[in-house]
Formats: structure tokens, sequence, C-alpha cells
């Protein structure tokens, strides 16, 4: 598990709170580093501070999540960032506000590994492959010839199934940047990626639109033509 906070008495007091749990915690005490020790280390659970003295923790959430889906619970000290977490939906899984209970960190660690698991056994094998080291997908086997967008769609969709993502938790799973684009452009790709699931495998379609939300990518029973 990493720990991201820079104050060192709150730092250890998570630290230890895990560790009498039986998780094993790295404690970094600034930003800078975190995204490479994470893409390192692949860490089960990251527990991420927003306040930190060189770096926000928005920036660095946004960074994880352009190319991992680990669980990550936000640690805020003010309360009318806790509603900016919700409303910019950075891809943080859970917050936890300043002064927190260690008990209650634990709650939410858990329920976070709990879902973490459950996406992992829900997901049946062979259906959805992904190897994101060669940024190639296959489905039923059958390698799908996708942009790089297109894939880190399917990556971010496919490591959740069943899970809604609004458009803004895609645009920022697919674009590391800031650039300005509109949501519709997250409609453009799924059109794409629908159609080159559907030409490979004779009309699947695992990808639902949850009107007014985003889309979810389901596994189970899968739509045919
Ligand atoms: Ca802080």
């Amino acid at each position: 598990m990493l720990i991201v906070e820079d104050e060192p008495s709150l730092a250890t007091l998570l630290a230890d709170t895990v560790a009498a749990e039986g998780y094993d915690p790295s404690v970094l005490a600034e930003g800078r580093g975190v995204v490479d020790w994470v893409r390192r280390n692949t860490p089960a659970v990251v527990l991420l501070d927003l306040n930190l003295p060189d770096q926000d923790g928005f920036g660095i959430c946004r960074d994880i999540r352009a190319f991992s889906n680990v669980p990550l619970i936000m640690i805020t000290a003010r309360v009318e960032e806790m509603d900016r977490l919700r409303g910019l939906e950075i891809g943080a899984d859970d917050y936890i506000c300043k002064p927190f209970r260690p008990r209650e960190v634990l709650a939410r660690v858990r329920a976070l590994l709990r879902r973490a698991v459950d996406w992992r056994e829900d997901r049946p094998a062979g259906v959805l492959s992904l190897d994101e080291t060669r940024f190639e997908a296959h489905w039923k086997g059958v390698a799908l010839d996708l942009t790089p967008v297109e894939f880190r769609l399917l990556q971010a969709l496919g490591h959740r199934p069943g899970r809604v993502l609004s458009r803004a938790q895609l645009l920022d799973a697919i674009y590391a940047d800031d650039r300005v684009v509109s949501d519709r452009t997250v409609d453009s790709h799924i059109k794409n990626l629908r159609k080159k699931i559907a030409d490979c495998s004779g009309g699947d379609d695992p990808l639902w639109s949850v009107y007014g939300v985003g889309y979810k990518l389901e596994l189970g029973g899968v739509r045919s033509a």
C-alpha cells in the first residue's frame, strides 16, 4: 500500500494503522516521484493526500489514472475540496476527510479491496484480454486493431466491468494532458470501438450507454446482434 502524506504524524498514524492490519505500507512525503513509484511498484491501494507541498493530488491522481486503475483514496482537509472531488470526477475511488479515525480508513480500504477483488473475479476468462505493455487487446481471442485512444478507453472500461464511468472519467483515462475536447469525443471513440468489437466477433456489443451518466462494459451477458 502506498501512503502519500506530507504531515509526518499523520503519515505515521496511517502507516501504523494499516501495518497493524497486515498491510505493507510505503510512505512518500511529497508528490514528486509518486506516479513513477506507482508505475514501478503497482501497489494494491493508494492513499493520497490532496494538499502536498510540491504538487496537488488532483494532478497526481489523473496521471496515475492514465495508466492504472489501482484503488485510490483521496485524503482531504477541506470540506469544499471534498465536494469538488465528487464534481471533478478525477478518478479517485473514495475520499476521507481530515480529521479521520484510523478505523474509518481501514473500513474504506477494506471496502475498496473487496470491490477490486470482485471485479477481477467477475471477469469471465477469455472474453477480453488486455496486454497493457504492448497495447494489444483481444476479444474472444481475436486481436482488435485499436488506436492508442481506443485501447485506453477499453482498458478503463475493461478494468471494471459493470461499473459506469462518466465521459469526464473516460476523457481523463484516454488523454494524459489537459487538452480541451468535447464530451462527444468519447461518444465517437465508443462508436468506433463498438464497431471494431462487433466486426471481429460477429456482432458482440459489450458497451452499454447509460443515459445521462456515461458508459459501462459488460462481459457477462454480452449482447449479440
Ligand atoms: Ca498535506
